[in-house]
């Protein structure tokens, strides 16, 4: 790394101590932005990195409730919101018990350089809870998303700080969320929270866009090299929204999807994953990926272990951070991997990122490849201000159009920083650039 910006790095670290993924996430930017100085030496002397790594706000608050026996339940909720330079804060929820401030705070980071890939007038934040949605009934989590917009209300706004779903936040919380927000203000305020339902000021093609987008990114990645997902034998990690919408876009290309998992295990489904059999399984039921294995002949399912397990030519990890180590990454490269497609937010150590670059496999890192949702977020906003709705064609059409212009953009800035096909470098500085040019011209704020 640039010494120069080792001891901002240094610096960094030292201030946040205890935030081990947030510290991953900032080191991972840092590698890539050297040269970037050496043609910027105005962003260092406006201390551009040290502002960027210091978020603009940071709230963190107590949610009580009480659960279906009455007992009264604590759990800790958080806002962050990290830069406004491009527009009001833009960031999901994340609902789940591994959830503190480190997690928030690297969510919040990469969603700045992801929101600035995008092209869409967006700043970054990122929150949730450590509150464990599974198991929960119905009216436990309304009850725990009223109290968590208690608080929150006051610090969001469509102008100011607008959240969205991730993990253990879809449209049933967006809902509940939405319905205590409207109580509070008085205010049918569409543009304040996206991932909405359709009948109520949500967009067609949200739910999908994730997983969607990841696919996109990944065949725009593969046709550098003359090749398309056709054929290609895909694994898939999770099952949630962006895993189940990213084997959907995957098959309609023409690719076997073999294999996907949960928290506790995962399926080899050799004939292809059956999509409608895994929507009503982990969407409609919200069971678990054995109840889909106890429904479909021919398919396998592994309690624990690791779906990374599984041969594949194209990996598509859509679960959480730090799933897919450096020895899971030797392995699936041993055996024939070509492309990885991220559509989690780091779900690669960096161990695994330095063996897929090594091997020349094609790496779509999440902070591009997975920016379709937010994006299309902004296309919630934009129908929101606008009080229109669009068909589903055209708003995919747009999403297509903004994730070939993403990859465009990834490759382009590593061509011009003399080091084809990273897309790493070409994210984080394509990114970066954009965010830092923004905050000279505000001033020191
Ligand atoms: P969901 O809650 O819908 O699904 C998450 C899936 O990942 C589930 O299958 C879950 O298993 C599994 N999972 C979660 N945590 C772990 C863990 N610690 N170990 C193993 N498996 C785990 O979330 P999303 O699909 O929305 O999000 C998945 C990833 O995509 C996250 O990294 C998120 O930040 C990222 N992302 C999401 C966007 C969105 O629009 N939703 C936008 C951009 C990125 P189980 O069912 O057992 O809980």
């Amino acid at each position: 790394m640039d010494a120069r910006l080792e001891a901002i790095r240094d610096t960094v670290l030292a201030r946040n101590p205890g935030e081990a993924e947030f510290h991953q996430a900032v080191v991972e930017v840092f590698e890539s932005l050297g040269p970037v100085h050496d043609r910027h030496p105005e962003f260092l002397d406006a201390a551009i990195l040290e502002r960027l790594c210091e978020p603009e706000r940071q709230i963190i608050f107590r949610v009580p409730w009480t659960d279906d026996a009455g007992r009264v339940q604590i759990n800790r909720g958080f806002r962050v919101e990290f830069n406004s330079a491009l527009g009001p804060y833009k960031g999901g929820l994340r609902f789940h018990p591994s959830v503190y401030l480190g997690i928030v705070k690297f969510l919040g980071f990469e969603q700045i350089f992801k929101n600035a890939l995008t092209g869409m007038p967006i700043g970054g934040g990122k929150g949730g809870s450590d509150f464990d949605p599974r198991g929960r009934s119905d009216a436990e989590v309304m009850r725990f998303c009223q109290s968590f917009m208690t608080e929150l209300y006051r610090h969001i706004g469509e102008y100011t700080d607008v959240p969205a779903g991730d993990i253990g936040v879809g449209g049933r919380e967006i809902g509940y969320l939405f319905g205590q927000y409207k109580r509070i203000t008085n205010r049918y305020e569409s543009g304040v929270l996206t991932g909405k339902g359709i009948s109520w000021g949500g967009s067609l093609v949200r739910p999908e866009a994730t997983g969607f987008g990841t696919v996109i990114f990944t065949q725009e990645m593969l046709k550098t090299r003359g090749d398309s997902f056709d054929g290609q034998r895909v694994v898939v990690s999770g099952s949630g929204n962006v895993a189940i919408n990213a084997i959907a876009k995957a098959q309609s290309l023409g690719a076997a999807v073999v294999a996907c998992s949960d928290s506790s295990g995962y399926i080899v489904d050799e004939a292809g994953i059956d999509v409608a059999l895994l929507r009503e399984v982990k969407e409609e039921e919200r069971g678990r990926l054995k109840d889909y294995a106890a429904r479909r002949s021919g398919v396998s399912y592994v309690d624990g272990g690791s779906v990374w397990d599984v041969d594949a030519t194209v990996a598509l990890p859509c679960a959480t951070q730090n799933e897919l180590d450096g020895d899971a990454a030797a392995r699936l490269v041993r055996n024939g991997l070509v492309a990885v497609g991220e559509g989690a937010n780091m779900p690669s150590t960096r161990e695994a990122v330095a063996v897929f670059q090594e091997a020349g496999v094609l790496f779509g890192p999440g902070k591009a490849a997975n920016a379709g949702g937010v994006a299309t977020s902004a296309l919630e906003m934009q129908q929101n201000a606008s009080r229109d709705s669009w068909s589903f064609e055209h708003t995919e059409e747009r999403l297509t159009d903004i994730m070939v212009g993403i990859h465009d953009r990834c490759a382009a800035t590593a061509d011009e920083y003399g080091d084809p096909g990273n897309y790493v470098l070409g994210a984080n500085i394509g990114g970066f650039v954009k965010v830092a040019d923004a905050m000279l011209a505000q001033g020191l704020i």
